[in-house]
């Protein structure tokens, strides 16, 4: 009883306001050919919201990121650990902050594909699954519906029509107010797209890992020379890459070792400390380098570079604390890369080229990486 009253006391204390200035600063990205708008900045509750994570923090963290102007929030069913604690803590939020209309000024995503439950029907890309998995999302998140429903990785074994027909199901049902598709390659995207228009359930936005590290959403060797960046804007669908800062590798988390309170230090991160190399580190340092020229930290290069692009709709970023999420959304501040941003000077031509060196071993391959850079006038 003592312990109840407390808790409501706590909850009290705690009371949220939404700042009146939210919509001041934030930038808003159409998504593909849709009538939805996406902050340039979303927050995902992949780690730091589950069950071993401080309840309280993460709570600060979704208040804060709101208050700047994050309405989009992006859940899975697996999300925790223990999985679906990040979905039951979520709804314990929104009950507890996001009363009232709070909830039509929030676009909640969740998705269904990796592993959920024993048997035949707790993973991959059944009808049977994905609908069960979305009933027990809402659930979990006490939600009438979610914003957007993924696949949230393609099913080799399943007919990609059942799929989609039952992401068109989520959607015509009301439980889902649009279909998305996460880590599906080229030619599977392009085919998801393709059934998806003909289900009348248009395909508003595909999730991929992209970051500096990891970029192949934009390569253009496969059949018909179109990366999935191409396909995406040629289909009118939005892109909201994941893990941008390669789960804190771009970040000058690891410039001096590995923190105990890390990610790569966690018994339960995603992140190991095997990949955190000497050749990666080498990566790291000499991108940092630039972030400093440009008074920026290595955080808010890194996000400011994807979305330079416009074929990016949001950058999909994660933060154990309201300082790191500060952090990565003043990237909005400095915004460009041009050549005036890196002044021209044989230091900045060195710098260059050691970052070249790391990631790629050639000069113009990291020309290419800060697009807008024109090698000939450094
Ligand atoms: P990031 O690459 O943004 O990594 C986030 C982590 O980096 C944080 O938890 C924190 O780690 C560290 N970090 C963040 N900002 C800073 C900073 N300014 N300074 C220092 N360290 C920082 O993204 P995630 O890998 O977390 O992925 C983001 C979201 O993408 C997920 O929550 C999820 O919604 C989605 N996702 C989707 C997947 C899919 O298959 N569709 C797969 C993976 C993610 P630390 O704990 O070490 O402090």
């Amino acid at each position: 009883m003592a312990n109840r009253s407390n808790q409501q006391n706590l909850d009290k204390k705690m009371e949220y306001t939404p700042s009146t200035e939210r919509y001041s600063k934030m930038r808003y990205n159409r998504c593909g050919w849709s009538g939805v708008l996406l902050p340039a900045i979303s927050l995902g509750l992949w780690h730091n919201f589950g069950s071993v994570d401080d309840f309280e923090t993460g709570r600060s963290i979704i208040r804060r990121a709101f208050d700047r102007g994050i309405t989009h929030f992006d859940l899975a069913n697996n999300y925790g650990p223990a999985a679906g604690t990040a979905e039951e803590n979520f709804g314990k939020i929104m009950k507890l902050d996001f009363t009232g209309n709070l909830r039509d000024e929030l676009i909640i995503s969740s998705k269904a594909g990796y592993y959920m439950w024993p048997g035949p029907y707790g993973e991959w890309g059944s009808r049977k699954y994905l609908l069960s998995s979305l009933d027990q999302s809402l659930k979990r998140m006490q939600l009438d519906y979610v914003d957007i429903f993924y696949s949230h990785r393609p099913d080799p074994e399943t007919p990609l029509e059942e799929t989609m027909m039952a992401l068109d199901t989520a959607v015509r049902s009301g439980k889902a107010l649009y279909a998305g598709i996460s880590n599906y390659k080229v030619p599977e995207a392009k085919r998801a797209i393709e059934i998806l228009k003909q289900l009348g359930t248009p395909c508003l936005i595909h999730q991929p890992k992209y970051s500096m590290f990891e970029r192949w959403v934009e390569d253009t060797s496969q059949p018909g020379n179109h990366s999935l960046l191409d396909v995406l804007e040629q289909n009118g669908v939005g892109c909201i890459p994941f893990s941008p800062l390669a789960q804190g590798m771009l970040t000058n988390k690891y410039l001096k070792g590995i923190p105990a309170d890390s990610r790569a230090a966690k018994s339960h991160g995603f992140l190991k400390m095997s990949e955190i190399t000497e050749e990666r580190l080498l990566q790291i340092r000499a991108l940092n380098e630039i972030a400093e020229q440009r008074n920026q930290s290595l955080a808010q290069m890194a996000l400011a570079w994807l979305l330079k692009d416009k074929r990016i709709t949001s950058v999909l970023i994660g933060a154990s604390s309201v300082a790191q999420l500060e952090d990565n959304l003043d990237c909005l501040e400095n915004p460009l890369f041009t050549v005036g941003r890196i002044a021209p000077g044989r230091s900045n031509i060195k710098r260059l080229k050691r970052a070249a060196i790391a990631l790629s071993g050639k000069f113009e391959a990291v020309v290419r990486h800060y697009s807008s850079f024109d090698p000939h006038q450094l």
